[in-house]
């Protein structure tokens, strides 16, 4: 535990355990309604409040716990057992909903709206992506000065979540419109009720419905320059840094749904008899099991080696590769399990209502881990960039 939390050990394990309960028991309850309304309730944001997920990962400054970065991950991994939707507005708070203005805001900012992410007084959503280009330097939004010194944001972005919960949105955009390099972009904490900008509603997702997804567009949107995260041209650097987090937060989401599903996996082929044996005693269905918990152990240990590293120096150099590769492979790792389960489940893991528990949503769910923070070749492009450049040597936290 780090000596500074301001929670005890013992509270600390009391603490994953009642957000297990909380996940597999009233969220599970109410995502029944969520799959065919694609809204959260507001008696969801009252229990997340009320269990302190909104508070626990922050620092104490502002109403957190201090908690490091490996027992935030552990919180992570409790909820992560629970419906897709949730588990997304959760991870996104403990992680870029607060950090990238304690990271890169200007001090009046921070004054006034750091303390009011601990009960949910404020909520900020991140949008880079866009319909009508590629993620990264290829972003068309841009924010030009005025006459007045003001920025003016034009364009639009796509797929973004939480825009139905959120006050203020990070937006990634272009000020240097002459450069086609990194440095053309800037980043922006922008006003949701600011005038000219719009949220466009998008279609129903595979799964982890209620998060709230919608389109932005921005016309003519006038932004005080103490509202520039950084400096100009710091755009795409602010937004590679914060989504390496904010990858391993994915790969932790992917982590507590492949042991919840490792999990029920197991209660199933204990139960399911078939000519005359439990499918358990199977060496097949063994093979299928010891693969299911190689894969998840392994990823906990790459998790778990991030945040050991995060916690020593939050901007060293193995950050990003490391936070891509725990990305990638938590993919690899739901891919084997979700798959492994539904073998295992046969049939009745295709049904919805399965006495065991959410397979068939579990499944549906964790596809969206392919394309949060980035597809699989995007981590790939981030891991061969920073293997290349440094000739495959990783460092550890022994
Ligand atoms: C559930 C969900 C939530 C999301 N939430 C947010 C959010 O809150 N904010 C936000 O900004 N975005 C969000 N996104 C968008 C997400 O980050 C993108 O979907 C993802 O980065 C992939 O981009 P794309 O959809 O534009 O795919 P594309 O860019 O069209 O890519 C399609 C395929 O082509 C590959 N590809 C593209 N370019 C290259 C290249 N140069 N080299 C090699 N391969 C390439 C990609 O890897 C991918 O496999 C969300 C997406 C989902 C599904």
């Amino acid at each position: 535990m780090n000596p500074n939390a301001k929670i005890t050990d013992e509270q600390f394990e009391a603490y994953l355990e009642q957000i297990r309960e909380l996940a597999e028991g009233p969220f599970e309850e109410m995502q029944k309604e969520i799959e065919i309304s694609n809204k959260f309730p507001q008696e969801f944001y009252d229990l997340a409040r009320d269990n302190d997920l909104y508070r626990f990962y922050m620092p104490s400054e502002y109403g957190g716990w201090d908690l490091n970065e490996l027992e935030i991950l552990r919180v992570q991994e409790e909820f992560s057992r629970g419906p897709g939707g949730m588990r997304m507005h959760l991870h996104h708070a403990a992680d870029m909903n607060w950090r990238i203005l304690d990271d890169y805001g200007k001090p009046e900012l921070k004054a006034k709206y750091m303390d009011k992410f601990q009960d949910k007084t404020i909520y900020c959503n991140f949008a880079i992506t866009e319909q009508t280009g590629g993620t990264g330097a290829d972003i068309h939004t841009t924010a030009v000065k005025n006459a007045d010194g003001k920025y003016v944001l034009n364009g639009e972005k796509w797929l973004i979540s939480h825009t139905d919960c959120s006050d203020f949105t990070y937006v990634i955009a272009a000020t240097d419109l002459d450069s086609d390099k990194d440095s053309r972009l800037s980043a922006f904490f922008v006003p949701n009720d600011a005038p000219g900008f719009e949220i466009v509603p998008m279609p129903h997702m595979m799964g982890c419905r209620g998060a709230g997804h919608a389109g932005l567009v921005f016309h003519d949107v006038e932004l005080d320059p103490i509202y520039l995260l950084g400096e100009e041209g710091q755009g795409m650097e602010i937004a590679m840094h914060s989504l390496s987090v904010s990858r391993v937060h994915i790969a932790c989401s992917n982590l507590g749904m492949a042991q919840r599903m490792l999990e029920l996996s197991l209660k199933r082929a204990a139960d399911r008899i078939t000519f005359g044996k439990p499918i358990a005693s199977r060496q097949m269905i063994k093979r299928e099991i010891a693969e299911m918990q190689t894969y998840t152990h392994a990823l906990r240990t790459l998790v778990y080696d991030f945040a050991r590293d995060f916690d020593a120096d939050p901007h060293g150099i193995d950050i990003e590769e490391k936070a891509a590769i725990c990305k990638l492979f938590s993919i690899y790792t739901t891919r084997i399990v979700s798959d492994g389960m539904l073998e295992i489940f046969g049939g009745d893991g295709y049904f919805e209502d399965c006495p065991y528990g959410p397979v068939e949503r579990l499944y549906r769910d964790a596809r969206a881990m392919w394309l949060e923070e980035g597809a699989p070749n995007v981590q790939r492009i981030t891991i061969a960039r920073g293997c290349q450049n440094r000739g495959g040597r990783l460092n550890y936290q022994f």
